[in-house]
């Protein structure tokens, strides 16, 4: 099995650690608000390595994290924490606030048949063992403290910026405003926060009350169930830089070698002109989905049909095209599955002794796609080939073995659903087309014209009325 290592950044051969059992640590969500749908990618991403992993007769020792602690507006140590902040607004703890958001994200991954991690842990249940591990690093002289935390000092690992591959020097130099002088260089991070006035989520610790950093509770806690080194570190892309970088230099210079082998990141999701995001407001949920009319496994469907390397474009038109895809792809096996074995007066010599049509070549080719660093758009593509055989029982059969990757519950009959309802704009969209609307009083046609272009980059159409006003549609076909 060849998988893409975003370190060495090439496709090695995969062999776990210990030989049976894989390693495998999944930076989970941070639970402050709804996981959108591309947040979900990502997860999908990690659910196919799982399946692809036990296709090859692995075993699993999946961790994944949920963040209820340290995650602060920024990926960097600037702004408030998320969960605090949430609690703040909504008048709820923290605790209370995580609580509701991890049950709607699992809610969420059960729907899309993403396989949970055989552990799932909370950064807020850790505490004791990420202290444990900012005190080591202090002791060996990588960690320091400042009015407002304990920092790690990058200038002690010579390494810092090998994920990335980041030009240090242009960091520090960077335009970024530094807002924090006590720190002695640009990109050194928090590993413990003392807490400020107000803050909520506080625990004692040798600097006084305060808060772990973001980073510290993906090494405190794979360390502490997987060991190190183990097998594979994944998350989205926007980790790398930051986020996965600090993890590497607090572990590694803690174990003083390698802690992971094998570090893998799924794309985006784009939707309109950016990355789908919280902080973009341009965001849809999975339930968001379902209310429109489509099965989360419409946006499964959608999902797998892009390499996880690759961006995807979020539109309606590819989720309905996913969706009619998704259901004619049922409808043939249930074609097969209803096919009488032995139907027909033509079969060959191998059909007779009732083993059926050879597929071997679609298993082998099926299985190459797999193990081709998770090809699984290809994969998709040797399915819909295997699906045009003559008509038999044994075609559905495999489509099934098959379908242990793709998760999309290929043996569900399919049933007349209802017509997706339009989508609602979400507020990025709203937000081009009045500025569009202000483009069209002011007369500033060409303006107007490139709005209505990224309008309709997005998914969306806009229709002007009369008095400057207008409508905007979902382009959903009928
Ligand atoms: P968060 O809950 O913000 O920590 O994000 C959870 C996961 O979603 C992380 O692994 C992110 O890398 C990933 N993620 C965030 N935005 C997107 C996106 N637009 N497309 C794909 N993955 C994303
Ligand atoms: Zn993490």
């Amino acid at each position: 099995m060849k998988l893409y290592n975003t370190l060495t950044r090439k496709k090695e051969n995969f062999e776990p650690i210990n030989g049976a059992t894989v390693t495998l640590y999944s930076c989970g969500p941070t639970v402050y608000n709804y996981a959108h749908i591309g947040n979900m990618r990502t997860y999908i991403f990690m659910d196919l390595l799982r399946r692809a992993l036990k296709f090859n007769g692995y075993k699993l020792k999946g961790v994944m994290n949920i963040t209820d602690v340290g995650h602060l507006l920024s990926d960097g140590d600037e702004g408030e924490d998320k969960l605090d902040k949430a609690a703040r607004e909504q008048k709820k703890s923290p605790y209370e606030i995580a609580e509701f958001y991890t049950r709607a994200f699992m809610s969420d991954v059960e729907k899309l048949n993403i396989g949970r991690p055989e552990l799932v842990v909370k950064a807020t249940d850790h505490i004791t063992d990420m202290l444990g591990f900012v005190v080591k690093l202090c002791e060996k002289g990588y960690g320091y403290e400042t009015s407002d935390g304990v920092y790690f000092d990058i200038s002690k690992f010579p390494e810092y910026g090998k994920l990335s591959g980041v030009d240090l020097g242009g960091q520090q130099a960077g335009a970024r405003v530094e807002v924090n002088p006590e720190k002695r260089n640009a990109a050194d991070f928090a590993l413990w926060k003392k807490a400020a006035p107000g803050h909520i989520m506080q625990w004692d610790s040798p600097w006084g009350k305060g808060y772990p950093g973001w980073h510290i509770e993906c090494s405190a806690m794979s360390r502490k169930y997987l060991g190190v080194p183990f097998d594979i570190h994944t998350g989205g892309v926007d980790h790398i830089p930051i986020h996965h970088e600090n993890e590497i230099a607090q572990s590694e210079a803690l174990e003083g070698g390698k802690t992971v082998n094998f570090w893998m990141h799924g794309e985006f999701m784009m939707f309109g002109n950016g990355k789908m995001s919280k902080s973009l407001g341009n965001v849809y949920t999975v339930p968001d989905l379902e209310k429109m009319g489509y099965s989360p496994l419409d946006f499964r469907y959608f999902c797998l049909n892009a390499h996880y390397r690759k961006k995807i474009n979020f539109t309606f038109e590819g989720l309905n095209a996913a969706k009619t895809a998704l259901g004619n792809l049922r409808a043939a096996l249930v074609a097969h599955k209803n096919a009488a074995a032995q139907a027909g007066g033509s079969e060959s010599a191998r059909e007779k002794a009732g083993g059926g049509p050879d597929l071997s070549g679609y298993k082998k080719q099926f299985a190459d796609a797999v193990n081709d660093d998770l090809n699984i758009p290809y994969a998709l593509g040797v399915l819909w080939t295997m699906v045009k055989e003559p008509k038999h029982p044994a075609v559905y059969a495999a489509a099934l073995e098959m379908d242990k990757i793709f998760g999309l519950s290929l043996d569900v009959v399919p049933a007349a659903g209802p017509k997706p309802e339009p989508a609602a704009a979400p507020a990025a969209v709203i937000e081009l087309a009045e500025k569009r609307k202000q483009a069209r009083m002011n007369r500033d046609y060409k303006a107007s014209d490139v709005l209505r272009a990224e309008i309709e980059a997005a998914g969306f159409t806009v229709t002007d009325k009369l008095g400057n006003e207008y409508e905007i549609k979902a382009k959903v076909e009928s």
